[in-house]
């Protein structure tokens, strides 16, 4: 919808001319993020400096019906910052500063759109810990990792997004500016906003200011590789680490795809990896005190060694662990360079692991695909690539979706669902009745019209098109 002279007069009067793009290279740009190859460019991209220009947005947005989708660093991969019904691309790049690090209380207030490595860098300089990890650190925005309850390697031990937010300021979908909590590390006082917020795919409210909690840094780490020779025991070897009373600070899987695809994508990576081998894990456990992590390193080693594995490769010095972790960080972006493909985020409780990988390989064998799974093992969470390859148009188009299908079906079926971490955003929302029945969709659909009267805030996101 091309928005017209007049709403885009009002627009620069609340962020200023320099700040409203029409033009086709910038909204070309804010409508792609990291999902396949998608692009919906919004009418107009608008980048507001605070929580008041958003307020004024919105209500504006309102008066006129106008489609709003909030947009922060664009690695989403479930397609949740496209302007799929176009209008405002509300681009959050200028809300990048952390506001306060306060050591008293171990905690950060932060604007959305800090990256969250950097985030994660300038705590580390004054000895605190954000722990949650992303593979795309490096671009994400922290606003858009509280929007989709980002995960990563460290989940496994630290927990996810959703454990580490305490308060959220909030732009609503009707223009009220809000905080959702309190700066507290407990909080049992009425329903939890702020937790209803996290995850919620900016289609609740737009984030503009972030409490989170942290941690004192760990002094130490190890980390080790793990080659074995059957896919299906790397995944049995998960849930046993656990069982033998070790909680490792990342526990991820790689089949052999994954990790020889990485290598020759990743510069300054070296392994030779037998051919025989099919899957890795990549383990590391941390802490602060160096005996009792090689304990446990020794205590998973008796795990792994119950099953058939190659020779274990420690990271001896910090520039193989930087290695092991590009190369691990760089998976989804070296198979996205060797075919045109779709992600599933599946996830189960951990012990049903080899069980869903070895039904996603009946299930591909079935339609006619490869697929590539890695991921964050630990958490029972398989990121699932279904490879185009040389696959027919037709085929793609028809079968893929039919076996994503079932996918999803026996991912529910092992008590598990449908995203562990990315989102449902637009890609996965017709898969929704898999996961919950016309109650539960009813339930949260009437939140949303709670929340925005006027369906303004990213719509045609989370629910199925048929409901
Ligand atoms: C190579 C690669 C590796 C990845 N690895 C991981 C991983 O290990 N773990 C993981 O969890 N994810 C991973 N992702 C997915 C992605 O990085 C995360 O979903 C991330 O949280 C998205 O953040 P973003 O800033 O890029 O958000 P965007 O893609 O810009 O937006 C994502 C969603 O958040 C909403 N949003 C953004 N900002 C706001 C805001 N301020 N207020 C309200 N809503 C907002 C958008 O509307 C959209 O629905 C990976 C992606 C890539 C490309």
């Amino acid at each position: 919808m091309p928005l017209t002279p007049e709403i885009l007069q009002k627009l620069e009067t609340i962020v200023g001319a320099s700040f409203v793009f029409t033009d086709e290279e910038t909204r070309n740009h804010y409508g792609h993020d990291e999902t396949e190859d998608y692009v919906f460019p919004p009418s107009v991209v608008v980048k507001p400096a605070s929580a008041q220009e958003i307020s004024q947005i919105v209500k504006l947005a309102n008066e006129y019906k106008i489609p709003v989708v909030p947009i922060g660093g664009r690695t989403g991969l479930s397609g949740g910052a496209l302007s799929i019904y176009q209008g405002i691309g509300l681009s959050t790049d200028r809300l990048n500063s952390i506001l306060e690090i306060d050591e008293r209380n171990l905690q950060v207030v932060t604007e959305p759109a800090v990256i969250t490595q950097v985030l994660q860098e300038t705590l580390l300089e004054k000895g605190l810990f954000y722990p949650v990890d992303p593979s795309s650190r490096g671009s994400c925005f922290i606003g858009g990792n509280v929007a989709e309850n980002a995960g990563g390697a460290r989940a496994v031990k630290y927990g996810v997004t959703k454990d580490y937010v305490l308060n959220l300021e909030v732009v609503l979908p009707t223009g009220e500016i809000i905080w959702t909590g309190a700066n507290t590390l407990k909080n049992s006082t009425g329903y939890n906003l702020t937790q209803l917020m996290v995850g919620s795919e900016g289609t609740l409210g737009i984030i503009t200011k972030i409490v989170l909690k942290l941690l004192p840094k760990n002094a130490h780490n190890v980390l080790m590789l793990v080659p074995f020779y059957k896919a299906e025991q790397a995944c049995e070897a998960v849930s046993a680490i656990f069982r033998a009373g070790v909680v490792p600070s990342a526990l991820e899987f790689m089949e052999r795809d994954a990790i020889d695809w990485a290598i020759k994508y990743i510069e300054g990576v070296n392994i030779a990896i037998k051919d025989e081998i099919k899957a890795h894990l990549l383990i590391e456990v941390d802490g602060n005190y160096p005996d009792v992590l090689m304990l446990e390193a020794e205590k998973i080693m008796g795990v792994v060694e119950q099953f058939e594995i190659d020779e274990i490769l420690f990271a001896d010095t910090e520039d193989q662990k930087n290695a092991l972790w590009r190369m691990r960080r760089g998976v989804a972006e070296a198979v996205k360079s060797n075919s045109v493909y779709k992600e599933e985020d599946t996830v189960v409780p951990r012990y049903e692991l080899p069980t869903l990988l070895k039904g996603i390989k009946t299930i591909g064998d079935k339609y006619g695909f490869k697929s590539v799974c890695y991921g964050h093992a630990g958490d029972g969470n398989l990121h699932v690539n279904i490879i185009k390859a040389d696959m027919t148009d037709d085929n793609w188009k028809t079968q893929v979706p039919k076996g994503i299908r079932e996918i999803f079906e026996l991912t529910v079926s092992l008590k598990g669902t449908l995203s562990g971490e990315h989102g449902i955003g637009y890609v996965q929302k017709n898969f929704m009745d898999i996961a919950f029945n016309n109650s539960q969709l009813q339930l949260m659909k009437s939140i949303k019209k709670v929340f925005d009267p006027n369906n303004i805030l990213n719509p045609g996101k989370i629910f199925p098109d048929a409901l």
